[in-house]
């Protein structure tokens, strides 16, 4: 073994982390630290929970001598930050300083990555972004159609989130076909509790659902994805709600949540099993969302050659797989039910000679974010 890459991703009170075997392609210990800083708690800070991590990765025998580097998952790169990148004091503040278009993703990862400097002070620290995928979106596709000195002034413009997971789904559906990415139009379907589209061309980005924040787009869990924004001024003006309401009723309150009071997937089936018409709704609503998102970006991309599912929904529940892309035969597009509900792990669940190659392609974003930090040893 050459050497061992420590991924973290700093939540606002939990931190993922991973500690991978970069050319291996393994993870050889992963876990997770949550309640960060709730009252009465057992974490107080994200010092306290590094420490923890530090004390569970020596009880696992890992040998830490040998994390050569830090890789850490950063939400919002702006316009500044695409490539990964070395952190150094100027860059950490940079990263704070996007916090102006981040303020529940950029200050924990800020937190993260000075602490985690600190308990690990030899090895370089790579900070790896979120939006960093989709920097070179075409102006078109990246641009609000708003007044623009509003829009140059606040920063205000689609950046795209979950890149790391569509940069590595898109290459690994092109490997899984024999070819190269250069050579392939792929629609990436990335369903897990955050939810997002991308349309890539040839391996390049050209347009994504998720926009200034990860709010816009598809149906999550909690977050409501595409809404006419005068629902908010309407909410104002006859609810009363201000900024903090409105933030929580649209990212906590809303998709299957607020349809039908669960987020989790698995629950939502179960009632879907049982008949209850509020969920019956949300996965209608769910899977109509996704629909007009494959139908859009067959029409931006003009030609596909796959389609690929990833992340908890999308790599498991093979019934929004079919729903989504029922009747688009006569466009080239097939799910092959026996492929679909059968077979586990990255696999093409369309029938042999289909026009567009239909998979499922298991995302894992901490490997992604350990190679590129992996690149500056
Ligand atoms: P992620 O954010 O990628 O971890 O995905 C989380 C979502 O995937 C949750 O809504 C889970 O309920 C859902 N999920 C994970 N595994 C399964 C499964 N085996 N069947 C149905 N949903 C699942």
């Amino acid at each position: 073994m050459t050497g061992l890459v420590l991924v973290l991703n700093c939540g606002s009170s939990s931190i993922k982390y991973q500690v991978v075997d970069p050319v291996a392609g393994e993870a050889v210990v992963s876990g997770l630290v949550e309640q960060i800083g709730e009252p009465g708690g057992p974490v107080p800070d994200h010092a306290a929970g590094l420490q923890r991590i530090h004390g569970d990765l020596v009880d696992s025998g890992v040998d830490l001598a040998a994390v050569r580097a830090v890789g850490h998952r950063v939400v919002h790169g702006g316009r500044r930050f695409h490539a990964p990148t070395l952190i150094t004091d100027a860059v950490l503040a940079e990263i704070e300083r996007l916090s102006d278009l981040a303020p529940l993703h950029n200050p924990p990862n800020v937190v993260g990555i000075t602490v985690a400097r600190a308990d690990f002070p030899d090895v370089p620290h790579v900070a790896v972004f979120d939006t960093g995928f989709f920097h070179g979106l075409p102006e078109a596709a990246a641009t609000y159609a708003i007044d623009a000195g509003v829009a140059a002034q606040y920063g205000i413009r689609r950046y795209g989130f979950h890149g790391t997971s569509h940069e590595y789904v898109s290459q690994q559906t092109a490997a899984l076909l024999g070819r190269e990415p250069a050579e392939v139009n792929t629609i990436v379907l990335h369903l897990g509790n955050g939810a997002s589209a991308s349309a890539v061309r040839g391996g390049v980005a050209v347009e994504t659902s998720m926009g200034l924040t990860p709010l816009e787009g598809l149906v999550m869990g909690t977050r409501c994805g595409d809404l006419d924004p005068g629902v908010l001024m309407h909410l104002k003006r006859t609810a009363g709600m201000g900024v903090a309401e409105l933030d929580e009723l649209l990212n906590r309150r809303s998709g299957l949540r607020g349809l039908c009071g669960v987020n989790d997937f698995r629950e939502l089936l179960e009632q879907v099993s049982t008949g209850r018409p509020e969920a019956t709704l949300a996965y209608g609503v769910y899977v109509h969302r996704l629909r007009k998102y494959v139908g859009a970006y067959l029409a931006v991309l003009g030609r596909v050659d796959a389609i690929a599912f990833t992340a908890g929904v999308g790599e498991n529940v093979a019934a929004v797989r079919e729903d989504a892309l029922s009747g688009l035969d006569g466009l080239g597009i097939t799910v092959d039910p026996q492929r679909n509900r059968s077979g586990r792990g990255a696999r093409i669940i369309s029938p042999d000679g289909a026009r567009t190659a239909v998979l499922v392609v298991p995302t894992n974003e901490e490997l992604a974010i350990a190679r590129a930090a992996w690149g500056f040893v």
